[in-house]
Formats: C-alpha cells, structure tokens, sequence
C-alpha cells in the first residue's frame, strides 16, 4: 500500500499521518493476519528504534475510535486489529492458531434481526482446523 494513500486515509479521519502512525497502519493492511498489539510493536520495532508499546496501543485505539480499523476479540482478553473493517466471519484454526477472514461470508443481519432491531456491528467467530492442519 502506498504511503501517500495511507497519509491521505489518515488525514481524511484528521490524524496527522507521523512515519510512525502510518508505518503501523500500512502493518496491518498488509498483514491481514489480525495482530495483537504485541505483535506488531515486536515486528516493527527493529526498523523504529523509538517506537514504544504504549505508541502503538494509542495510535490502534485512535484507529479503531474514528472506524480506520476494527478491533475484535477471539479470546479472552486478547485483542486483535483487522484493516478489513466490513462484517466478515473469523476463523480461528486451533492447531496453529492462526485467524482467517471467511470474506463474503455474513448475509445481513437485518434479514434475521426481530423489527426494530438495528445491527451495528457483527462479529462472529468460528473455531476449528484449517486446511493446511488438517
Ligand atoms: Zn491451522
Ligand atoms: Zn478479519
């Protein structure tokens, strides 16, 4: 993803696009695989010898406050960042723990929902074994 798309995705949501904001954000656009906060200070931090955890815990909150990111928690107490901020299902395969999307996954809430009810946000996860473990 190109740095000057990336400064202008920032701006538009007014935050100042700093090297540091917009390399954690190109991070996660490209590396789809939901990382945790401690991931992605641990694969950044060697190119960005200032960067601190507290950084980018800060800059992911301010992400998924103005709808840039989403954040969502497949276990307890473990929160993860996705790019992709559409309704889509996650796969957790529980034998090398890595998450999927499952695009196009998710019909309308609205078809099931009871009148009157409005969906918001959808987040639905699925354990199991993925094709490369089983
Ligand atoms: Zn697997
Ligand atoms: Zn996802």
């Amino acid at each position: 993803m190109n740095q000057d798309k990336i400064a202008a995705m920032l701006e538009e949501k007014n935050i100042r696009p700093s090297i540091q904001r917009m390399a954690i954000y190109k991070f996660l656009a490209e590396n789809p695989v939901h990382p945790t906060v401690d991931t992605i200070y641990t694969s950044l931090s060697p190119k960005m010898p200032t960067l601190s955890r507290t950084t980018v815990y800060n800059t992911l909150r301010q992400f998924s406050e103005c709808g840039l990111v989403q954040t969502i928690t497949i276990e307890d107490g473990e929160l993860r960042y996705d790019a992709d901020t559409s309704n889509h299902l996650h796969f957790k395969c529980t034998k090398c723990g890595k998450i999927f999307d499952i695009a196009g996954s998710t019909g309308s809430p609205q078809d099931f929902l009871p009148h009157g009810f409005t969906a918001k946000k959808v987040q639905t996860n699925i354990w199991g074994t993925c094709s490369g473990c089983s």
